[in-house]
């Protein structure tokens, strides 16, 4: 029913772009860079890098209890608990993107005559492993640390990727928790893309804060968080792209 629907979706996409040429854009998401939504409307999104880890399960169970939708970059190969989150996570409605297999230092290897190459191998991994847990193959990456230049757009051009990165983030600081909280809160518009964390050994109860106030301030403002790929019309990922046969 799902590939049906797919390819419903498809022919229909294919007719609309014979007569409407700039709906080419909507497609032409590989190498784009964002760091933001449009700013109209009533959308935002939630985006947590580095996991899956202890901080996830909580993190969903929280985000469930209002309706809110996120957007999950996917660190390595999950596998164990790491892996029931993600397929959890998908299960539920979040989306699962890109965020490399081993979060190498990319100021460091700008000098490695091989960036390119070393890039695409830590992509394709991670990639396989969500398109396994979720049924799709990411189509948004985000660089470890947010590093962006031409050469890494080039890359994410060739492997398919939309390349996103923040309007605001400041969990990983040394501010205090009341500056961190009130940050997140000034950042919190139409359009913002929020950056927190959810990997790492131990339950990041800060994470988990922040996201409760965000949320709270949210439906007071009546904004609605979604996920990347709704926020940036660069289609409906997991429709769209029918489950691969294994290969
Ligand atoms: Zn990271």
């Amino acid at each position: 029913m799902r590939y049906n629907r797919s390819v419903g979706k498809s022919l229909k996409a294919i007719l609309i772009c014979l007569l409407v040429p700039a709906c080419a854009g909507a497609q032409d998401y590989a190498g784009k860079f964002y760091t933001a939504g449009p700013s109209t409307g009533t959308f935002f999104a939630l985006t947590y890098d580095d996991g899956p880890g202890a901080t996830t399960p909580a993190l969903l169970d929280l985000l469930a209890s209002s309706g809110a939708k996120a957007t999950f970059f996917i660190s390595g190969r999950p596998s164990g608990k790491n892996l029931s989150a993600l397929q959890r996570a998908c299960a539920e409605g979040h989306l699962a993107a890109n965020h490399t297999l081993s979060h190498k230092n990319y100021f460091k290897l700008a000098v490695d005559p091989d960036k390119d190459k070393i890039l695409a191998a830590e992509l394709e991994p991670t990639g396989k492993a969500i398109e396994k847990a979720c049924g799709y193959r990411p189509r948004i990456m985000r660089m470890p640390n947010g590093y962006s230049r031409d050469w890494v757009r080039k890359v994410a051009r060739a492997e398919g990727y939309a390349l996103v990165n923040w309007t605001y983030g400041s969990d990983w600081t040394k501010l205090s928790d009341e500056e961190m909280t009130a940050g997140y809160l000034k950042a919190l518009k139409p359009g913002a893309i929020l950056l927190f964390h959810d990997g790492g050994g131990k339950v990041r109860q800060r994470t988990l804060r922040l996201t409760r106030a965000v949320l709270a301030e949210a439906a007071k403002r009546g904004l609605e968080p979604v996920t990347l790929d709704r926020l940036l019309n660069i289609g409906d990922i997991g429709d769209t792209i029918p489950i691969s046969s294994g290969k």
